[in-house]
């Protein structure tokens, strides 16, 4: 059997007790990224009445040595809450609270990339950089094995798969439209979904995101998802690479813009951008996935719409490139740029301070070079 055995469990039995009143009182969930910078945490307590916004809800701890995040005689963290969405699974007046975590000593933990994240964000806020991550996701089943995939080999080759329907190219299609229903009741930005190249691959987007948000959102939609997945009994998958061979990996494009881009003929601002971006391809390869570039190092082979992980390239509607200019801006010279080598499992926050950091905020000095380099 492919489905976990909870998901089995009588789902008539829970609705009666789901729906039960609750009072005045509000369940609120913490969530928060582990040790790992990967995973998702959570857990729940209960508030007094419904927060009004995030500021209502207090701060609370939870034991750091069993998330690999501290040690066992110094193990509380602090679980500072910074967004709160609508809970989709136990309904209103409930919620979800996205939190960041602080050491002992109240220093961001290791794999808290938002803090840094938001003082870039905070220092180019009058740009209006805008977001939009495109999250690529496999389904697994309990055995580890691609979802509806056959036991013992492969399904057909791919082609008909990506924005493919009926019962042989789409699979697993039940998990998409529930989890896009949540991300809207919850308030998350999602924006579209498609079912990818190989079979039981599924994307959904996320924007456009102005700042923070674009990490806040995103991660929050990867919660519903994991948690979508789990009410199903399968598993989703952020692996950049699930399969080797001829299959198709996962990665999590981003797309960027600013108020300059956006404008007319802001074309002119998206290839400095680009040419900033030329300077730092190392550097952004080391934040684009959680293993300083490893993970990316098994996706970013140059094959199956992917650009090499070691050279740097662009082109106006080229999939095989590490930034796409999407033919649509080329036409209008103005809009946003696609930066396609961010991996399906990269931190949000990283990515996109990153992005903002090169292209907004890298030094005068720098600047000067570039020029002189140009001439
Ligand atoms: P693709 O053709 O690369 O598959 P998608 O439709 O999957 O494109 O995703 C497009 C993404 O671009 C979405 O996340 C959307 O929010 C984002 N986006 C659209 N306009 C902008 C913009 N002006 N700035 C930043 N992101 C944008
Ligand atoms: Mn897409
Ligand atoms: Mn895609
Ligand atoms: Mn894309």
């Amino acid at each position: 059997m492919s489905v976990s055995e909870s998901s089995l469990l009588s789902k008539t039995l829970r609705r009666h007790y789901l729906c039960l009143p609750q009072g005045q009182k509000c369940q609120a969930t913490y969530v928060w990224i582990d040790g790992s910078g990967e995973a998702l945490r959570n857990k729940t307590r209960t508030l007094e009445e419904e927060p009004k916004s995030v500021t209502d809800i207090p701060e609370w701890n939870f034991d750091g040595s069993s998330t690999c995040q501290a040690e066992g005689s110094n193990s509380d963290m602090f679980l500072i809450p910074v967004h709160m969405f609508r809970d989709p699974f136990t309904l209103d007046p409930n919620k979800l609270v996205l939190c960041e975590v602080l050491k002992y000593n109240r220093k961001p933990a290791d794999t808290n990339h938002r803090h840094r994240c938001r003082q870039v964000m905070e220092e180019v806020e009058d740009q209006h950089p805008w977001f939009g991550m495109e999250q690529e996701y496999t389904l697994l089943g309990m055995d580890g094995h691609p979802y509806g995939w056959p036991k013992n080999g492969f399904p057909g080759p791919q082609g008909p798969y990506y924005c493919g329907v009926g019962a042989d190219c789409a699979y697993g299609r039940d998990i998409v439209e529930c989890h896009y229903k949540a991300c809207l009741y919850a308030g998350i930005k999602i924006c579209g979904t498609n079912a990818e190249v190989m079979p039981s691959q599924w994307e959904f987007q996320v924007g456009p995101c102005e700042g923070i948000e674009m990490g806040d959102h995103l991660w929050m939609a990867r919660f519903l998802l994991q948690r979508v997945c789990e009410d199903f009994g399968v598993v989703a998958s952020l692996d950049p690479k699930p399969m080797k061979g001829n299959w198709n990996g996962a990665g999590c494009h981003t797309n960027f813009s600013t108020q300059a881009t956006r404008a007319d003929g802001g074309i002119l601002h998206i290839e400095r951008a680009i040419d900033k971006l030329s300077t730092k391809h190392q550097e952004h390869i080391k934040v684009y996935d959680p293993r300083g570039g490893l993970d990316n190092k098994r996706r970013l082979t140059g094959q199956h719409e992917t650009s090499s992980l070691e050279k740097f390239s662009f082109g106006v509607a080229n999939r095989g490139a590490s930034i796409r200019i999407p033919r649509q801006v080329g036409q209008d010279k103005r809009g946003y740029l696609e930066d396609r080598r961010p991996s399906a499992n990269c931190d949000p926050y990283a990515v996109t301070g990153a992005i903002a950091r090169t292209c907004l905020l890298l030094a005068a000095e720098d600047e000067e070079e570039l020029e002189e380099g140009m001439n």
